[in-house]
């Protein structure tokens, strides 16, 4: 049965990068994490790293706490959590990566940025045609090379590619919310035992903002509809809802867990972590 025109307007949530993309990677894995509220009995490793480097450097640019004092209280903290690592990962190695990483950034880095203008600024955009706001937070809005500039950190195993800085819908987001800088930046923090540190400057013309505007309009219809499937592909190996897919009922009782349903909260109020 087709939803009402009220139910569909109920049913959109407030847009965000994090969720969008989790329901273009598969509305399967969307419903799972949001409707059904599953989540993983141990969170990812490096997922909980990214978020303790993205800490780091938020205090640093907020309070100028040194970053690698912050890491170190954090990622100490963590090691009494069970956290999945991946074949390559350990506590130790990523504890060592981390210090690398900040080390050097404190070394060449930490002075590229002349001003700092924000640090984790909360947006909310109206979009026409869209029942709900697109929202999200930008890590940091700073004067760099003598423009005003908004900067993404990113923690990852690889660099980015020059495609994925052209086409990241993350960084269009970010053009509409933050219309008056004068570029984009994204500053990759690579894990790797040699650290490396790469930038990526970027711009968006309003061609692929228009571009972008249609897609959210397509994508919140279809969230309001509950248009769901099993989109399935090489990024199911890393889903963590799999066994559910799979039908391995033992194995996702092992690893997988109900939040319970706040009163007063609908499936559509729940965030889900941009890390
Ligand atoms: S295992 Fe694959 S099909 Fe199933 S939810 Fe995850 S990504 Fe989607």
């Amino acid at each position: 049965m087709k939803p009402t025109n009220s139910e569909r307007h109920d049913r959109i949530p407030n847009l965000s990068h994090s969720r969008l993309q989790k329901y273009i990677t598969c509305p399967e894995q969307y419903r799972l994490y949001y409707l059904e509220r599953l989540r993983p009995k141990r969170e990812a490793a490096a997922r909980v790293f990214g978020a303790v480097m993205h800490l780091a450097l938020e205090e640093y640019f907020r309070k100028e706490r040194d970053p690698l004092a912050t890491f170190r209280t954090e990622w100490n903290g963590c090691r009494e959590f069970e956290l999945r690592y991946s074949q390559r990962e350990s506590w130790q190695k990523l504890s060592e990566i981390g210090e690398a990483l900040l080390g050097k950034f404190l070394a060449e880095e930490a002075r590229k940025f002349e001003q700092i203008f924000a640090v984790e600024a909360q947006f909310h955009i109206g979009v026409s045609n869209v029942a709900a706001p697109l929202i999200g937070t930008l890590d940091l809005i700073a004067q760099l090379e003598g423009k005003k500039t908004l900067v993404e950190f990113k923690t990852g195993a690889n660099d980015w590619g020059e495609h994925d800085v052209l086409l990241s819908d993350q960084l269009t987001i970010y053009g509409l919310a933050e219309p008056e800088v004068e570029q984009t930046a994204i500053c990759v923090f690579v894990k790797k035992r040699v650290p490396e540190i790469v930038w990526h400057f970027t711009e968006r013309t309003p061609g692929q903002q228009v571009e972008y505007l249609r897609k959210l309009e397509i994508l919140s219809q279809h969230i309001a509809d509950h248009v769901f499937y099993k989109r399935v592909g090489f990024w199911c190996r890393q889903c963590e809802f799999l066994p559910v897919c799979t039908g391995n009922e033992k194995k996702a009782k092992e690893t997988l867990v109900r939040l319970p349903t706040v009163r007063g909260e609908t499936p559509c109020m729940i965030e889900g972590g941009d890390l």
